[in-house]
């Protein structure tokens, strides 16, 4: 499928349109950034370790009835997507306290939660460093309808359970990940965007290393391996111990 121009250039992707209206490619690339882009980086092979992962589990998502906008692969580094028109609310799923929750309620990383997940609502606003927003602000700010955010929050859970369920069998902690969702030509709520280790906290089951962004953020070293890592496991079938490996 060929690219046409290109709409939108973000942090991690760019999106370019194709001759279908429906569709549009997004490119994952090597560059990464941290703490609202005051970091920059790069990490090599991100793009295609990225596009792959999320890759195989979007096909996961839609085996398991979740409807997403992957089409297919398009290149090493690149997707097909369907056209979406997306939310301006990012939804963030937590299993295990981590980064930003753990300052806001003062509970020490890697403590566990009362009743998982906790679902948090952000603002997609560039100009306001995309904040945490409450029940009330959403009402206020009108992006999500109540329907909207029933919908979409119950397939972030949806989300969850299946690919956490999938990390578990391949001995990695789904601590808390980021989704976004848009709707269709047909107004379906579909997720969107990608789900990779750029988006995810991913430990390691046994020795709770981290094999995420958090080793870029936090400058823990060997940022390519951790994430050459989960994609190795990804790919890999399901088995129940990662330990003797
Ligand atoms: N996250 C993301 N994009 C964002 C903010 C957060 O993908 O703009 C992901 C992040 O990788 C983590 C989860 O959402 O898996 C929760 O992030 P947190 O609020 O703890 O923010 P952080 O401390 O990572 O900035």
């Amino acid at each position: 499928m060929s690219r046409l121009e290109k709409l939108y250039e973000g942090k991690a992707k760019i999106v370019y349109a194709t001759d279908d209206p429906d569709v549009y490619i997004q490119d994952f690339k090597d560059s990464a950034t941290a703490f609202d882009g005051t970091k920059r980086g790069t990490i090599l092979a991100k793009g295609q370790t990225n596009n792959a992962i999320s890759a195989r589990l979007f096909t996961l998502l839609s085996e398991a009835g979740v409807r997403t906008h992957f089409l297919g692969l398009d290149s090493d580094t690149a997707m097909r997507i369907r056209r979406l028109e997306m939310l301006k609310v990012e939804f963030v799923v937590r299993n295990v306290v981590a980064g930003s929750l753990a300052n806001r309620i003062g509970y020490p990383e890697g403590a566990a939660l009362k009743k998982p997940p906790l679902i948090e609502y952000y603002y997609k606003d560039d100009a306001l460093h995309d904040p945490l927003l409450c029940l009330g602000h959403l009402e206020e700010l009108g992006v999500v309808t109540p329907e909207e955010l029933s919908e979409a929050t119950a397939m972030a859970r949806k989300v969850n359970q299946v690919i956490g369920g999938f990390f578990a069998d391949r001995g990695l902690i789904l601590v808390d990940f980021k989704l976004e969702f848009g709707r269709d030509r047909d107004g379906n709520l579909v997720l969107g965007d990608e789900i990779s280790p750029d988006t995810c906290r991913l430990w390691d089951a046994e020795t709770k290393e981290k094999l995420d962004k958090d080793r870029f953020r936090r400058d823990l070293g060997g940022v390519e391996d951790a994430y050459a890592e989960v994609l190795r496991r990804v790919l890999a079938g399901g088995t129940p111990d990662w330990a003797g490996d």
